[in-house]
């Protein structure tokens, strides 16, 4: 790692170089993301290891790295620098708390990257919708966006302090959605997308978040609004009150429920 930069009190940027990318090859996605593993305590290995091998060493569950999910924000052939942005929420969990106290000559140990959206440039207008674990992918698909594109942006966050200034070749309607600490929170994206006049012709979306919020979202635009599955690009990034584990362990059975939810 070779420096972090605080963009805001609760998102940290990390940016990683050296000759351990010198594999790296860019996925073709706006949204491209990397599998990150941290040695836990005690572990046998690290700081550096191959994730492949230590899963083929038969260790117990505790001593297996911790996976995580993250954005690749940008990539930078030219330097061969790697990005990402974590949200920093407090002391729990793991990823979190290693970007609050990440400093240049940290290791981390990556996978990937993977990829499953890019804005398609045969739609009329896009839509993207999330919170602050999916501004990564929010900021670098309107990057990439042609500059005749249109797109309509609502981004939740803590308050305006939170926010972080979003560029595009292209003509972009970008609101945050500030939390207050009510339980209305949770509702703060699918009222702000209710409230939109859609503009005409064929949308391509891109929702992605904690995992109620989007469900909400989800259903709103596809039962209420016409959207196709297709349209869009859904996912529940994480769940509020579970760790990354309890939510992957449950994860295919809530896709399921959201299927269910518009069938
Ligand atoms: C494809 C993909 C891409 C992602 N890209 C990014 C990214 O670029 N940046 C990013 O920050 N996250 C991103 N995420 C989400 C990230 O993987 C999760 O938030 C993850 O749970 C964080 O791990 P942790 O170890 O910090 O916390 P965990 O150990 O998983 O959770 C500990 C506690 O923190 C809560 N928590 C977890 N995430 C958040 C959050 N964002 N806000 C508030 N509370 C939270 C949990 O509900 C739990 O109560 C992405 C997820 C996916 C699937």
């Amino acid at each position: 790692m070779v420096r972090t930069e605080k963009l805001t009190p609760g998102l940290v940027r990390v940016v990683l170089g050296g000759p351990g990318l010198d594999g790296y090859t860019a996925a073709d996605g706006t949204d491209a993301y990397v599998n990150l593993a941290f040695a836990p305590e005690g572990a046998p290995y690290g700081p550096v290891f191959d994730p492949q091998e230590v899963r083929g060493l038969g260790l117990p569950r505790e001593l297996q790295p911790v996976r995580r999910r993250y954005t690749v924000r940008s990539w930078d052939p030219a330097v061969r620098e790697l990005a990402i942005d974590f949200v920093v929420h407090g002391d729990t969990g793991v990823a979190g708390p290693w970007a609050a106290a990440a400093r240049a000559g940290d290791v981390l140990v990556l996978e990937g990257p993977a990829c499953g959206y890019r804005p398609d440039a045969e739609a009329d207008w896009h839509l993207m919708l999330g919170d602050e674990s999916a501004l990564p992918a929010v900021a670098a698909s309107l990057e990439a966006l042609h500059p005749d594109a249109r797109a309509v942006v609502r981004l939740v966050c803590d308050g305006p302090e939170h926010q972080v200034p979003l560029s595009s070749p292209g003509d972009i309607d970008v609101a945050w959605l500030h939390r207050t600490g009510s339980s209305a929170d949770g509702e703060l994206l699918v009222e702000a997308t209710r409230a939109l006049d859609f503009p005409p012709g064929q949308v391509h979306a891109f929702v992605h978040g904690e995992a109620e919020e989007i469900r909400s979202v989800r259903r709103h635009l596809l039962l209420e609004r016409g959207l196709q599955r297709s349209d869009m690009s859904c996912s529940p990034y994480w769940r509020r009150t579970m760790t990354d584990e309890a939510w992957r362990a449950v994860k295919r059975d809530f896709i399921s429920a959201m299927d269910a939810d518009v069938a």
